[in-house]
């Protein structure tokens, strides 16, 4: 009786340490919010404990050697140095993100890839204006489509200096697509899985670890979460086809739903992903403590932590966070409250 208590307060002593992962998930700076940026990194993200910037560029980076996929407000690469080196002063480890595969548009706007190259569509000439769609996706399956997508995710890694890179893929609806020549009838998971491992090997040569998005792991119809933050377009059996060292990010911004134990049994490293409801992050948080607390060594050390997501931008979310902008918009408002809660809780855990 008297060893189990031990080993039950040993156990909750574990799941306390401080978490692997404490981060914070923003869009790239505007050229012109450079000095709000460098000074949020070098004060904010040590004063609150965040050790991991996730900074999604996408296309906003003037890329040398395809510089037609540049979106505008593109950073330079003496501007992302900069950026990269104030996350090494502040001893956080800064995660370069371009999103693949899905998510090449927003409403009626095509994003630089599929703008500059067309023939990468996985469905080209349908939905003009991007009507009727959530958003465009590349064919993982066209010949030189890989090249180029290379080129860019190394020419970020070059500048930013990262061991780790995320290549997003969420919520990718068009796959697999009839009206693609190469795609057409092929088992949906099996090509999800074939281009996650693709961006996978690719990083491997280079040392550098791939992370993204879990939600076309989760079967959406069995769990019931639907098919947004999980999957109900035949992705979800993906999950025993991908290497088992790509790290999952595992968003839920409704509820605390019980996902990311899943992914640490399977054998895969993971961090949950809150947005706006300080009660979903703490849910989150609670669960990934307890998780570690209650599990052997090998799957405690698959639950890393904790990714903020933010999605309205550096700019409002700094300007917001600092008090310079005294009447943000209602989401930029939430999501503050939420980092600064989630944060404030992890810290408890920190000393
Ligand atoms: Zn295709």
């Amino acid at each position: 009786m008297m060893r189990t208590a031990v080993l039950f307060l040993l156990a909750a002593c574990a799941g306390a340490e401080a978490l692997p992962v404490r981060g914070l998930h923003l869009g790239a700076p505007k050229p012109a919010e450079m000095p709000l940026a460098l000074r949020f990194i070098r004060d904010a993200l040590p004063k609150e404990g965040v050790n991991t910037l996730v900074m999604e560029f996408n296309y906003r980076y003037q890329f040398a050697k395809h510089p037609e996929v540049a979106d505008a407000d593109a950073l330079s690469p003496e501007q992302v140095r900069q950026l990269a080196e104030a996350c090494r002063a502040a001893g956080v480890e800064l995660v370069p993100l371009i999103n693949l595969l899905g998510h090449q548009s927003w409403a009626r706007t095509t994003f630089g890839l599929l703008r500059a190259h067309p023939e990468f569509d996985e469905t080209p000439g349908l939905y003009p204006d991007n009507a009727n769609i959530y958003c465009r996706s590349y064919c993982p399956l066209h010949p030189e489509l890989h090249a180029m997508v290379f080129d860019l995710i190394d020419e970020l890694l070059d500048a930013t200096g990262a061991k780790t890179f995320h290549a997003g893929m969420d919520e990718v609806f068009l796959l697999g697509e009839d009206v693609c020549p190469r795609c057409k009838g092929k088992d949906k998971a099996e090509l999800f899985a074939g281009e996650v491992k693709a961006v996978r090997d690719h990083l491997a040569g280079r040392g550098v670890k791939l992370w993204l998005w879990a939600d076309r792991l989760i079967d959406g119809e069995v769990t019931g979460i639907g098919k947004w933050e999980a999957s109900q377009n035949q992705t979800a059996p993906a999950l025993g086809l991908i290497p088992r060292d790509v790290v999952l990010c595992d968003w839920h911004y409704e509820a605390a739903h019980p996902t990311a134990q899943r992914f640490a049994l399977e054998g895969f490293q993971v961090m949950s992903s809150p947005w706006r409801k300080p009660s979903v992050a703490l849910g989150q948080l609670a669960q990934m403590r307890d998780a570690r607390a209650h599990s052997t060594a090998v799957v405690r050390d698959r639950m890393l932590g904790m990714l903020q997501t933010t999605w309205v931008g550096f700019g409002p979310f700094a300007r917001a966070y600092f008090s310079e902008d005294k009447t943000p918009q209602a989401q930029v408002a939430e999501a503050v409250l939420c980092f600064r809660e989630l944060f404030r809780e992890m810290r408890t855990m920190n000393q």
